[in-house]
C-alpha cells in the first residue's frame, strides 16, 4: 500500500526502538457427509485408529480429482459430496452455533498431527493433538473448574482428504506444477530441505495433513462469515509461496482461503473446466454478500513473507488480500517481504510496547482497508520462553493481544477467522496449552457478546 499514516507512525516507532536497542533492521519494507469415525466415543487420540493410505493411493486419488468426468451426473455427485446446503465444506457439523452458549465454532481434524513424527524434530508436530487435548481435558481459565469443550462432537471437521477438490480449490493461487509435485511426493531434495521437513515431506500422512489444514482454514473462514467468529486448531502456514514451501509451511492456507472466499466468476479466467466452475460457484454461495477484501492480521513472531508475495501487483490476490504483520525484525525469514503494513519489532519487545503498536496499527489498517473478513494468525512464538522467538511477551500479554484483535473486530461487525500459527518448545504438551489460549479467548468474546443470539 501507499505510504500511509500508519507506515509513518511505524517507521518513526521502529527508528526510535532501533536507536534505543541499537537494532538494525534487515527488512526491505516495513456438506453433508457425516463421518462415522468422528462420532466415536470421547477418547485420547489413538494413532492405531489412523490407517493412512499408501502413496500410490494418494496419487491415484489425485489423478481422479484432476480428470473427473464432465457429465452432469458426475458434477452433481462431486458438489453434493463436499458441500452442505449452506455451502459449508465439512465432513462433520459441530454443535449448532445458535445453541452454543459456551464457545465459538471450532475446527479440528484428528489427522492434523502427522503420526510417527521424529521425536527430536524442531517442529512440534503433535501440538495440534495437544491443543485439542487441552481444550477437552484442561480446566478453562474463564470457566471455573470446567473444561471448555464438552465433547469431540461439538467441533467441526473439514472435509476428508479424499473428498477435497485439491486442484479446484488450491490451484490457483498456487502454481499447478509445484502443487502436483508436492501431492505426488516428487519434490526435490532441496525443495524438501527448504521446507524443513526433509524426507518427511513425501510421506502420505504429511501430504494429507497439509491439505487438511488448508481445508480447515477454509471451513473456519466460512464459519466466521456465517457466525461472526470461528477458529481452526491449526493453520497459519504463512511462509509458503505460490511455487515453494519453506519454514515448516508448504501450502499457504491464508492465501488459498482468501482466493476461495473472494472468488468471483466474472473475474475468473484461469479455470475453464466446467466441473471446477460448478464447484466454485456452489462454494461461493450466490446468496451471500460478496467479499472482496480480506485482511490477514499476522501476529506470529516471524514475518508472513509468503503471504505477502500473493498480494503483489500482478498476483491474483492483488487488491483482495492485505496483510498487517507484527514480527520480530531480527528473526527468520531473511530477506523480509513487503507486507501491506509491516511492523518489525526489536528484540526483547515487551507487552506494553507490543500492545501499543498492535492497537494503533490495527485501528489504522481496519479504517484504511475496510476488510470484510479478518484472518487472525495468533502465533504463540512471541512468548518469552519460545524456542524460536526473540520477543519478551508474557502469557498475559498474548491473552491481551488475542482479546484486543478479536474484540475489536467483533465490535466492528467484521467476521474473524482465527488460526494458530507457530509455537515452539521441547515439551509439546506445553505448546498445545499455549495454542489453546486463542480458542479460549474466542469463547470468552463469544459469550460476552452472546454471539449465538446474533445469528
Ligand atoms: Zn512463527
Amino acid at each position: 500500500m501507499k505510504l500511509s499514516l500508519l507506515s509513518l507512525i511505524i517507521f518513526a516507532y521502529c527508528n526510535i526502538m532501533m536507536v534505543v536497542t541499537g537494532f538494525r533492521s534487515s527488512s526491505r519494507g516495513t456438506m453433508l457427509q457425516r463421518c462415522t469415525g468422528f462420532l466415536s466415543p470421547l477418547s485420547k487420540y489413538n494413532y492405531e485408529d489412523y490407517m493412512p493410505p499408501t502413496l500410490a493411493t494418494v496419487q491415484q486419488q489425485d489423478v481422479q480429482h484432476r480428470y473427473t468426468s464432465n457429465t452432469q451426473e458426475q458434477q452433481h455427485c462431486n458438489s453434493s459430496s463436499i458441500l452442505t446446503n449452506d455451502g459449508l465444506a465439512t465432513s462433520h457439523i459441530g454443535l449448532n452455533p445458535q445453541h452454543n452458549i459456551r464457545h465459538a465454532p471450532m475446527v479440528y481434524h484428528d489427522h492434523y498431527s502427522c503420526p510417527n513424527w521424529p521425536t527430536k524434530h524442531r517442529f512440534p508436530m503433535a501440538k495440534f493433538t495437544e491443543t485439542y487435548n487441552s481444550l477437552l481435558f484442561d480446566n478453562d481459565e474463564y470457566l471455573i473448574d470446567q473444561q471448555l469443550v464438552l465433547s469431540k462432537e461439538h467441533l467441526y471437521k473439514p472435509i476428508s482428504y479424499n473428498n477435497f477438490p485439491i486442484h479446484t480449490f488450491i490451484s490457483p493461487p498456487l502454481c499447478p506444477t509445484f502443487l502436483q509435485s508436492f501431492i505426488q511426493g516428487t519434490l526435490t531434495t532441496d525443495e524438501c530441505r527448504k521446507i524443513g521437513f526433509r524426507e518427511q515431506t513425501k510421506r502420505p500422512e504429511l501430504i494429507q495433513r497439509s491439505v487438511l489444514e488448508v481445508a480447515g482454514t477454509i471451513l473456519t473462514c466460512q464459519l466466521a462469515i456465517k457466525y461472526g467468529l470461528a477458529s481452526n486448531l491449526a493453520g497459519g502456514t504463512h511462509h509458503a509461496e505460490c511455487n515453494k514451501g519453506k519454514g515448516f509451511t508448504i501450502l499457504n492456507d491464508l492465501a488459498i482461503a482468501t482466493r476461495l472466499i473472494t472468488w468471483n466468476e466474472e473475474e475468473e479466467d484461469t479455470t475453464t473446466d466446467t466441473n471446477n466452475i460448478n464447484l466454485l460457484r456452489d462454494f461461493y454461495r450466490e446468496d451471500a454478500s460478496p467479499i472482496d477484501r480480506v485482511l490477514v492480521v499476522d501476529c506470529d513472531v516471524h514475518q508472513g513473507d509468503g503471504t505477502a508475495t500473493f498480494t503483489y501487483p500482478g498476483q491474483p490476490l492483488h487488491n483482495k488480500l492485505f496483510t498487517l504483520d507484527l514480527h520480530a525484525a531480527n528473526n527468520y525469514p531473511w530477506p523480509k517481504e513487503s507486507c501491506t503494513y509491516d511492523i518489525g519489532l526489536p528484540d526483547e519487545c515487551n507487552d506494553e510496547q507490543y500492545l501499543e503498536v498492535l492497537e494503533s496499527s490495527l485501528d489504522i489498517a481496519l479504517n484504511e482497508i475496510k476488510p470484510q473478513l479478518i484472518i487472525y494468525n495468533a502465533g504463540v512464538d512471541v512468548y518469552h520462553k519460545d524456542k524460536l522467538g526473540r520477543l519478551n511477551i508474557t502469557r498475559e500479554g498474548m491473552k491481551q493481544r488475542d482479546l484486543h484483535v478479536i474484540r475489536t473486530c467483533v465490535d466492528r461487525g467484521i467476521p474473524v477467522a482465527c488460526v494458530v500459527g507457530g509455537g515452539y518448545d521441547d515439551d509439546v504438551k506445553i505448546v498445545g496449552q499455549r495454542h489453546a489460549l486463542v480458542h479460549r479467548v474466542c469463547a470468552q468474546v463469544w459469550r460476552e457478546n452472546k454471539m449465538w443470539q446474533r445469528v
